[in-house]
């Protein structure tokens, strides 16, 4: 199987070549063509299996050719636990979309919120954030909504460990309801299906 096989545009499979990626691995198999129906999918992925490129991939293409987005404004957000896999998931963004005019940027807690804000102010398509920093943000009108229509959740199990479960719940009240959400986690326990429950409505279910 290839990645054009999977619906991807040239672009993407030309800059997914020279990263040296010859083909998709088993998640990316399962959730690209999913995620590109603009389906809901909760995925139980560990860390090293590609599972980023598996919803990363299919949000460039979607977005590869909309118009500018407008200021404050962004198309998906993807929350992660720390500020690491924030700049990690990032940096694959960066280098999947080489050839792609989008823009991406990583929000975290434990910095300055100054440079946030500035960069937040001409709009980017994907933003990568932690949960806490988002919400402040958003409480002081740094960032709308209103033009969101992607929500992801990146290990969400271990955003429950580190006790984001309020800001996600109040991130998730506030984004329009009409939107794709795709939740990743190592594994499906309990906790992480009751929260699933709330943010994922009648996934596709995909389990390696
Ligand atoms: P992840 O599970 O998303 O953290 O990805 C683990 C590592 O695999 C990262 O360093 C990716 O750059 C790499 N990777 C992701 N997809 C592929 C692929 N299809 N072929 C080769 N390497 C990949």
């Amino acid at each position: 199987m290839s990645f054009a096989s999977l619906g991807l545009r040239d672009s993407i499979v030309s800059a997914l070549t020279e990263l040296g990626y010859s083909q998709p691995t088993p998640i990316q198999q399962k959730a690209i063509p999913v995620v590109l129906e603009g389906k809901n999918l909760l995925a139980a992925a560990q860390t090293g299996t590609g599972k980023t490129a598996s919803f990363v991939l299919p949000l460039l293409q979607r977005f590869a050719d909309c118009a500018p987005i407008r200021p404050k404004r962004v198309r998906a957000i993807i929350l992660t636990p720390t500020r690491e896999l924030a700049l990690q998931v990032h940096d694959n963004i960066v280098r999947y979309a080489k050839h792609l005019k989008l823009t991406s940027m990583a929000m975290y807690g434990g910095v300055d919120e100054a440079p946030q804000k500035q960069r937040l102010i001409e709009g980017v398509d994907i933003l990568v954030a932690t949960p806490g920093r988002l919400l402040d943000m958003y409480t002081q009108r740094a960032i709308h909504f209103d033009e969101t229509s992607v929500l992801v959740l990146d290990e969400a199990d271990r955003m429950l460990d580190m006790g984001f479960i309020d800001a996600i719940n109040k991130i998730i009240e506030r984004l329009p309801e009409q939107r794709q959400n795709l939740l990743f986690s190592a594994t499906l326990s309990n906790q992480v299906r009751g929260l699933a429950k709330t943010v994922v409505f009648d996934p596709v279910e995909i389990e390696l």
